[in-house]
């Protein structure tokens, strides 16, 4: 992906962006919509997947 921000006049900024090339992806069966799920929030890397497992990593 390809991203712009320009800065306009009355100090706003516009971002543009642009896919330059997509990737098939396995699905992840974690990320299932059928997964069994408690009520805790996890923070994925929606780039590399990598999940966070504490507030330092
Ligand atoms: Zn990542």
């Amino acid at each position: 992906m390809e991203m712009d921000i320009l800065k306009l006049d009355n100090n706003d900024i516009q971002i543009r962006t642009k896919i330059v090339r997509l990737e098939f992806r396995n699905p992840a069966p974690i990320l299932s919509d059928l997964q069994d799920r408690s009520k805790e929030l996890i923070t994925i890397c929606s780039s590399c997947k990598k999940v966070k497992i504490n507030e330092d990593k």
